[in-house]
């Protein structure tokens, strides 16, 4: 075990709980990182809290407990335990795919597990819970029992020091594991694919969107597989177009509508750049009832914030242009840096711009199986805004 003490005045933080401890409030360091346990102690000599230790992290150590409680496979098997039930009672039926352990929002930092039917993927985000991998493996399949358990390792590079982001499969030859979102049939690529292989957070706006759809057309921008355009067409739209740059994104949108019987017409695939392809449209004057944008993170980091601002207002100008009036436009953002007001206002800005007038119908971000923890409001990453076109 590790111990941090803490420059003098440091441990505001830790009497918030706050889950994050930043290496710049760090006084000394002793003992042995080698289990990835880490002690912190204040100026006083008082032990504050215990956590894991990620030595080539700015976040230096994840804070576990605050009450002396030394983390084992004991506390990962009560964290777990919670975990589960919380999914019990908040997850809708026919639904075998979801995030079973949300990191700080499960007070598991660090920690990601999704579960798809009878396979788990674990994604251990920092080098500190990576020492742990052994402990928490064996925790998830005493509450979860996987038929398979995969471990992923898909943290930035600068949370993880050295070691590189890798993804391990104990049998290599699975790819695609069938699952069910609210009844409807899914693939999640846990091998290679983006996330642990589905946007599950995006289940709560699927649903909206399937509730709204029937008899009208939808776009669907930064596809991936297309989830959105299965939710509307089984929701009873009239047509789902979907568009994304990925070939590969593209042929699992495909295999998800066959999977449904739903639709699959050849034009309904568009492969492009996003903003290429609206800008097409918007030249040739299309309409569409309903248009979701969900782009890929622009702000993957605060000093990017005033570009994403500028691709989010343009993607959005040129999106609110395709909307009729009376209709929806669903917008997200899973940049972290941009938080909910910022992309209210800069999506306010595109509507001036595009001459619209849109109106909040609802704020939705991910479901109830990604928790965010009160202490560790970061964790709050997903923001969409329901907007109907009055004029
Ligand atoms: N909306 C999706 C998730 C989007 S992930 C869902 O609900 O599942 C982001 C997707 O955007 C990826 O599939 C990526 O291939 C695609 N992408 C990123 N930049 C793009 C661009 N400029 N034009 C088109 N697609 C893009």
């Amino acid at each position: 075990m590790i111990r941090l003490r803490l420059k003098k005045g440091r441990e505001t933080s830790l009497e918030r709980h706050h889950p994050w401890l930043f290496s710049g409030g760090i006084a000394s360091v002793e003992g042995d990182g080698a289990d990835g346990l880490a002690e912190v102690l204040d100026s006083q000599e008082r032990v504050r809290a215990h956590g894991s230790y990620s030595p080539g992290s700015q976040i230096v150590a994840r804070l576990w407990t605050f009450d002396g409680r030394v983390p084992d496979r004991a506390l990962l098997l009560e964290r777990f335990e919670a975990a589960r039930r919380l999914r019990e009672s908040v997850l809708p039926p026919r639904t075998t795919g979801y995030r079973a352990v949300n990191s700080e929002g499960d007070l598991c930092p660090g920690i990601l597990l999704d579960i798809y039917g009878g396979v788990a993927v674990l994604d251990l985000l920092t080098g500190g819970v990576e020492k742990w991998e052994e402990d928490t493996v064996s925790a998830v399949n005493s509450v979860f029992h996987p038929e398979e358990l995969l471990v992923r390792r898909t943290g930035s590079e600068r949370d993880r020091g050295a070691s590189k982001s890798e993804i391990r499969t104990s049998k290599s030859e699975i790819r695609l594991v069938p699952f069910f979102e609210n009844g409807l049939r899914f693939f999640a690529d846990v091998a290679s694919g983006q996330k642990t292989g589905f946007f599950l957070d995006q289940r709560d706006n699927r649903m909206r969107l399937g509730a709204l759809s029937k008899g009208r057309t939808a776009l669907n921008l930064f596809s991936y597989s297309g989830a959105f355009s299965v939710a509307a067409l089984a929701g009873g739209a009239e047509r789902a177009v979907d568009v994304d740059s990925s070939d590969a994104a593209l042929e699992l949108a495909r295999e998800h509508r066959r999977a449904n019987g739903l639709p699959a017409e050849e034009a309904d695939f568009v492969r492009a750049d996003v903003f290429d392809d609206l800008r097409r449209r918007a030249s040739a004057e299309e309409r569409w009832d309903i248009v979701v944008c969900d782009p890929p993170a622009f702000a993957k980091k605060r000093g990017d914030v005033a570009g994403a601002a500028r691709g989010y207002k343009e993607i959005n100008r040129l999106a609110m242009s395709l909307v009729k009036p009376g209709g929806f436009l669903l917008t997200c953002s899973c940049s972290g840096h941009v938080d909910a007001d910022l992309f209210q206002k800069i999506v306010f800005s595109a509507a001036l711009d595009a001459g619209a007038s849109f109106s909040i119908t609802a704020r939705q971000g991910a479901g109830a199986d990604h928790p965010v923890s009160l202490e560790c409001p970061e964790g709050e990453y997903l923001k969409g805004l329901w907007l109907s076109r009055a004029i």
